[in-house]
């Protein structure tokens, strides 16, 4: 059975959380391997509108085991608060939800230790969710984190923290701010919280190869995506951890050559949460209607994302680093009445022209986008279902984005819930199909 990897192609919020929820059905397992509860995946089930932060949305499917793999890091309140909130809509969170015992915790000083930071940045603020995030990876690459196995063992926990506690408060007062953490608190709440959590704790690593082993499919559910990823994305508007495919590996504690298929999540148009470069950006009116009718504020802070044009240097890029096997298209519905519709098609920089996406925001900065404009085909396209009922520009459109990524288009969502997606491209074979092999449904 194949593994697959869902990766987000551009800035995040491409809709990541729908094409999970509409594959966790086919899977025995859903493995998330990077990122904090800042994620923030959106997934519609009838009437209900549920946003889930940190625990795999495969936990809305009965039978799947769910991941929360090494690379995340875990905020114990967030963790509870989110177990809760499933268990209060009655879904079963139990032994089909498991926490790695290397993934690091999240605790109450990096929410704080963020906080002063960003606060001292002033404009040059990377513009966070201040979750605490960038410093639990802070302290783990420093090699001084506290990993969610540190729970099973109280009094070296206590020394570790006690340590610890008083070289974060030295760090807020040589800021001017007041060193206020306490060590007991925190020790006090990581006691409730081991004593839920643990009966999820194990070596998820061992857990993933063990199903790989017994030939079950695992889907390694991206967060953020492939311009924030630590490394390849726009540094240092970008997250903490290795949002690209290659750290669904990393992640999780697999070989990377148990991956079998890459999923390329690309919005029909682009947007951008915070700080940095956006060389597509619509700006004024035309991006006020794009984020209107797109619905583009924040699944986790309700911040107004920023839009632009869809950006097929981006997308190039993003195939390079991550290997993509198709591209799932989401959000076409968004763009049905608009008259014209741009693609970029590449950057000009100082005159010449950019092929390649540029590692420097210096560079970036000044890239202008060519554009190839095509007409809209200003029909609703929401809830199609079927290759026939698209409007012939509408399907000009997605293959013109399909020969500049140079990445065959298999899916095309047309609304946000699981039912209103194209999965038949009529190239041959129905994506499920192609990409789970005939015998789909475990
Ligand atoms: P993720 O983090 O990549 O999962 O993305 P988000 O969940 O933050 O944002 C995607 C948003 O778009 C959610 O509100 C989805 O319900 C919604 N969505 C997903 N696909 C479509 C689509 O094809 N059309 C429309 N109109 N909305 C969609």
């Amino acid at each position: 059975m194949p593994n697959i990897v869902v990766v987000g192609t551009q800035w995040g919020d491409e809709g990541k959380g729908k094409y999970v929820d509409l594959l966790s059905d086919r899977v025995h397992m859903v493995v998330r391997y990077g990122g904090g509860h800042n994620a923030g995946h959106t997934v519609v089930l009838g009437q209900k509108k549920l946003v889930l932060h940190l625990i795999p949305s495969g936990i809305l499917h009965r039978g799947v085991q769910c991941v929360i793999g090494s690379g995340c890091v875990v905020d114990p309140e967030a963790f509870l608060e989110e177990r809760a909130m499933l268990q209060g809509l009655g879904i079963e969170v139990g032994n089909n939800l498991f926490l790695s015992d290397r993934a690091h915790l999240i605790l109450p000083y990096h929410r704080r230790l963020e906080a002063v930071s960003e606060k001292k940045l002033g404009d040059r603020r990377i513009g966070t969710t201040c979750r605490g995030i960038g410093p639990a990876y802070e302290d783990k690459v420093a090699r001084r984190g506290i990993r969610v196995g540190d729970l099973r063992h109280r009094e070296a926990l206590q020394e570790k923290l006690n340590y610890l506690v008083a070289e974060k408060n030295a760090w807020i007062a040589s800021q001017g701010d007041q060193p206020d953490v306490d060590a007991k608190q925190i020790l006090s709440m990581l006691t409730g919280f081991a004593e839920t959590a643990l009966s999820h704790v194990t070596d998820t690593s061992r857990l993933i190869h063990e199903a790989i082993q017994k030939g079950q499919s695992v889907l390694f559910e991206g967060a953020q995506a492939t311009l924030l990823d630590i490394d390849h994305g726009t540094y240092p508007y970008v997250t903490s951890s290795s949002a690209t495919a290659a750290g669904a590996a990393t992640g999780s504690g697999v070989s990377p050559k148990v991956i079998d298929f890459i999923l390329g999540i690309t919005k029909a148009y682009i947007t951008r949460v915070g700080a940095g470069p956006l060389p597509t950006e619509m700006g004024g009116a035309m991006g006020e209607e794009i984020r209107r009718r797109g619905d583009e504020y924040g699944a986790s802070t309700g911040r107004p994302r920023r839009c632009g044009w869809f950006d097929s240097v981006v997308v190039r890029y993003a195939n390079r680093v991550n290997g993509l096997d198709a591209l799932a298209i989401t959000k076409l519905d968004v763009l049905d009445e608009l008259e014209e519709i741009k693609i970029c098609t590449g950057y000009r920089y100082r005159g010449e022209l950019v092929g390649e996406f540029p590692a420097e925001l210096s560079v970036l900065e000044e890239c202008v986008p060519e554009y190839r404009a095509l007409p809209g085909w200003q029909k609703s396209t929401a809830g199609i279902t079927r290759l026939a009922d698209l409007p012939t520009k509408a399907r000009h459109y997605l293959e013109s984005l399909e020969a500049l990524c140079g990445v065959p288009v298999e899916a095309v969502s047309t609304g946000p819930d699981r039912d209103s997606t194209l999965l038949d491209m009529g190239n041959g074979q129905p994506a499920l199909e192609r990409w789970f092999g005939k015998s789909a449904n475990h």
